[in-house]
Formats: structure tokens, C-alpha cells, sequence
């Protein structure tokens, strides 16, 4: 494969197993929560200017909005209607899942930034 394919699906899955998308190889974070700023691998750059991470925080919290309606639903539909306990399940949901999705959120913003315009190599001398 040339430096220059960016296979959409094989990109897409390295993201979502939390690996560099552009090897595969070496992973998104260093320890729960940080982000490495390249890989270890291939250079790739994951931490790039100021407000990179605005795009991961969409989608966290796109897809945070999306499980609290699919939850209220299923919790409607398999409670028979009765919501006494809706709000606080929400609220569960609300608070948790973006902190579990927050790893994945980072890496598949990663992956769409590498398939929309390459993800660039860290250069020695930059911010390690
Ligand atoms: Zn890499």
C-alpha cells in the first residue's frame, strides 16, 4: 500500500480497537485518559494545534445525546410505560457513558481526521 491510500474501513477499525490510524500499530493513549501526542510507531501526530480536540468532544457528545434516547426508549418500552425511575437512569447514563466512551471518542476523531486530510508526522524538536 502507498503512502498516500487511506483505506476508509481499515482506518475506521484501527480507531475503533484504539491504535494509530495510520500503522495500527502503536496505540492512541499512554495511560486512561492521556492521549499520547504521536506514535510511538510511525510519528503520526495525534496531539496537533490548540482546539484539536473539539471535533473528539463532538462526538462524544453526539453520540452521549444518542444512548440517552435510545435508553429513555428502552426503558419506556420494557417498563411498560411507567417512568418514577426515568430521569435517574438518564441521568446515569448521561454521566457515564461519555467517560466510557471518551477513548473512543478521541481515537475514531482521529481516524476521520486521518481520512479527511492525513494525520501529520511529529518532527524531533517538536512538543514531545
Ligand atoms: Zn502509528
Amino acid at each position: 500500500m502507498s503512502e498516500r491510500e487511506r483505506p476508509i474501513l481499515k482506518t475506521l477499525a484501527r480507531g475503533a480497537r484504539l491504535s494509530c490510524p495510520v500503522c495500527g500499530r502503536g496505540s492512541v493513549f499512554r495511560k486512561p485518559f492521556g492521549v499520547r501526542h504521536h506514535c510511538v510507531e510511525c510519528g503520526a501526530l495525534f496531539q496537533r494545534e490548540e482546539g484539536f480536540f473539539v471535533g473528539a468532544i463532538m462526538i462524544n457528545v453526539v453520540t452521549t445525546e444518542a444512548a440517552v434516547l435510545a435508553s429513555a426508549g428502552l426503558w419506556l418500552l420494557l417498563s411498560g410505560g411507567r417512568d418514577a425511575m426515568l430521569l435517574p437512569v438518564l441521568f446515569a447514563v448521561a454521566l457515564l457513558f461519555p467517560a466510557a466512551f471518551y477513548h473512543h471518542s478521541w481515537s475514531l476523531w482521529l481516524a476521520a481526521d486521518h481520512l479527511l486530510e492525513k494525520l501529520p508526522r511529529h518532527t524531533p524538536g517538536d512538543r514531545a
